[in-house]
């Protein structure tokens, strides 16, 4: 397997921008086709979520690739999450009791286009732009474009071809549609849809509310978020559902009932937003997805990554995070030395889709944490205790959030099954009384700690290890 080999990228965003970075620096031979515009030189929108939080996993990557010191200006650090109530009381709910655990929030396009450039910057990495992908021959290691500029369709032969093309990937329909091997795929769509919406900067490019969280407005039935970007502004997302609940996106239709909507349930956000009714109908509404597949790859020929392979629903904010970090653990099967890329894609995805299918449950845990547990007193006391226990004990707890979010070292099913034990054991010791919130901490961390190691003990038994 020489280095001079010819790799095909299809699609240039997150994942297939710092993909080709990466085997760029390795030395391959990197073509990349791009179905949208340079977005360096057209001022296009940068697509759904204008940013994002960027945490760990993300950050480990960057440093992979030797770039996170031209990352990390175009971050702004959220330390917690600010909850709303509906009469307009705020609390920030840290995201961890450890003060140098936080989570960053970061443009989109700002941070895709310092790929590209990065990426561009090697001779052996061409990008190119304006290219569809419409199908992919597998089998001949082959992939038919549409050029927008020529209007003419051409075919890119290749030695390996990676598909970061994201959630709609055709190498992952010409996979479905080729019918040549068991190739499993499930898509599950969530009740709720979002919509972007905005909070302008105040004089002089100031924050209108408070700059560093990620503020929520949860209620329960729905929810809205707002991360907050370096000009002053906000990005504020609405997760509504389609058509259930007495509020939703099909029966919101008129100026006047979505103003009544939000006076109703995000009366202190609205007074940040006068513009809402302009964003609000000029912005689409798009719907969230899980999409599982497998296998990943056919033979030594293709691979899917990012969300092509794994697409999931964005309450963690791991979904960048997580294609981030598969390059990461790409990297490291290359390191292995194989000799052939059946091998590689192989080992890669018998290490990896653990993880992903991981990550993608507990998005949608998040959802309904978000929505509406936080709010509650039992929740809240469960993370009044998680943050004690990591303040005062840092190298001995970390919550199932800072096990996902800042421990970039363990795989996020490790995370989950720790995290989902943890969670289990207080949830359940604070309702039988066995862990008082007043008592001496260290004694409740035992408890915990033992409870945990009992219901991770369990779960081997039943077979989830
Ligand atoms: P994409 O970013 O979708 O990139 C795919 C690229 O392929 C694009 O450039 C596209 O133009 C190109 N392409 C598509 N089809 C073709 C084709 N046929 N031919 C050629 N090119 C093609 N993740 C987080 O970590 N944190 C967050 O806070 C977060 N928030 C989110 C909020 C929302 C509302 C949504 C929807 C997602 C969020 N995510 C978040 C998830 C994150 O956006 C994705 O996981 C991430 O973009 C995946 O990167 P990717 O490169 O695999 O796919």
């Amino acid at each position: 397997m020489t280095k001079q080999q010819n790799i095909l990228i299809i699609g240039a965003g997150l994942c297939g921008s710092l993909l080709a970075l990466r085997l760029g620096q390795r030395g391959y031979n990197v073509t990349v086709m791009e179905k949208r515009p340079d977005m360096r030189k057209v001022d296009i929108s940068a697509g759904r979520s204008i940013n994002l939080a960027f945490s760990d996993r993300g950050i480990k990557a960057m440093n992979l690739v030797g770039i996170l010191d031209k990352v990390m200006p175009l971050c702004i650090p959220m330390k917690g999450r600010m909850l709303h109530d509906v009469e307009g009381n705020t609390v920030l709910a840290p995201y961890s009791g450890r003060e140098n655990e936080y989570i960053n929030s970061i443009s989109r396009g700002g941070l895709n286009e310092l790929l590209l450039t990065e990426a561009e910057k090697h001779d052996n990495v061409n990008i190119h732009f304006n290219k569809k992908c419409l199908s992919v021959d597998f089998e001949k290691t082959t992939a038919l474009f549409k050029d927008y500029d020529t209007k003419k369709e051409f075919i890119e032969d290749a030695d390996v071809i990676f598909a970061t093309d994201g959630a709609g990937s055709a190498l992952r329909k010409s996979y479905y549609l080729g019918k040549k091997f068991l190739f499993s795929f499930s898509q599950d769509w969530l009740s709720h849809g979002y919509k972007e919406l905005s909070i302008l900067p105040g004089e002089n490019g100031s924050y209108k509310t408070f700059k560093n969280a990620l503020h929520i407005w949860g209620r329960e039935a729905f929810m809205l978020i707002a991360l907050p970007n370096l000009d002053g502004s906000f990005t504020v997302t609405l997760f509504l559902s389609f058509d259930e609940g007495e509020y939703n996106f099909n029966n919101l239709t008129t100026k006047e009932r979505v103003l009544e909507f939000f006076e109703k349930y995000f009366k202190d956000a609205l007074e940040l937003m006068p513009n809402l009714v302009e964003d609000f109908f000029e912005n689409p509404t798009s719907p969230l997805g899980t999409v599982k597949c497998s296998p990943w790859h056919y033979k030594g020929n293709t691979l899917l990554m990012g969300d092509a392979a794994h697409a999931i629903v964005p309450f963690y904010g791991q979904g960048m995070n997580a294609s981030f970090e598969d390059v990461t653990e790409f990297d490291k099967v290359l390191d292995e030395g194989h000799q052939d890329w059946e091998t590689i894609f192989k080992t890669y995805e018998a290490n990896r889709k653990k993880d992903t299918d991981a990550i993608a449950d507990l998005a949608i845990d998040n959802f309904y944490e978000m929505k509406g547990h936080v709010n509650h007193p039992n929740f809240r006391e469960k993370r009044n205790l998680e943050m004690a226990f990591e303040k005062d004990f840092p190298n001995e707890y970390s919550s199932k959030y800072s096990l996902v979010t800042f421990n970039e070292n363990i795989g996020y099913r490790d995370a989950m099954l720790r995290g989902r034990a943890q969670d289990k054991a207080i949830l359940n010791m604070l309702a039988d009384g066995t862990l008082n919130i007043n008592d001496d901490l260290k004694s409740n961390l035992e408890k915990v700690t033992i409870e945990t190691e009992n219901i991770l003990e369990d779960d081997r038994i039943a077979g989830l290890k």
